[in-house]
């Protein structure tokens, strides 16, 4: 199977700014972020979207979710507040199919999204 997009910044295949890693996951900046602070945190393991995720995929995204506070922490954002986004499928908005959690902040976001 072809490594996906993050599977390959993960391996360092592809530069990114890495901002936290462990091993089942790691989260770096955004190429192209809709606010100050725009991070994605993803498995290692590739969940192609959170609509396939299976129930031995618990641990790794229960993990994740963990991980968030910290990250917003070291990211000065936890207090001001941050939005947590998985867009899924076509209607969601994905364009890569390796699952990931959008960690946004760093300015006042808007409600309801377009
Ligand atoms: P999605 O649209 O699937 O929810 O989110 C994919 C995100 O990946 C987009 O926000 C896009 O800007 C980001 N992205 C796409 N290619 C790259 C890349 O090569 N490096 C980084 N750091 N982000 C990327």
């Amino acid at each position: 199977m072809e490594k996906t997009l993050f599977e390959k910044i993960a391996d360092r295949e592809i530069p990114a700014d890495i901002v936290y890693e462990d091993d089942l996951c790691l989260c770096f900046r955004d190429i192209s972020p809709e606010a100050p602070t725009h991070l994605l945190l993803v498995p290692k393991k590739p969940i192609p979207r959170i609509g396939a995720a299976q129930s031995e995929d618990a641990a790794v995204l229960g993990h994740m979710m963990t991980r968030i506070s910290d990250i917003a922490k070291t990211e000065g954002i936890l207090e001001s507040g941050f939005r947590v986004v998985i867009n899924n499928g076509p209607h969601g908005g994905e364009t890569v199919p390796h699952m990931h959690i959008h960690l946004l902040g760093g300015r006042q976001l808007l409600w309801p999204p377009g």
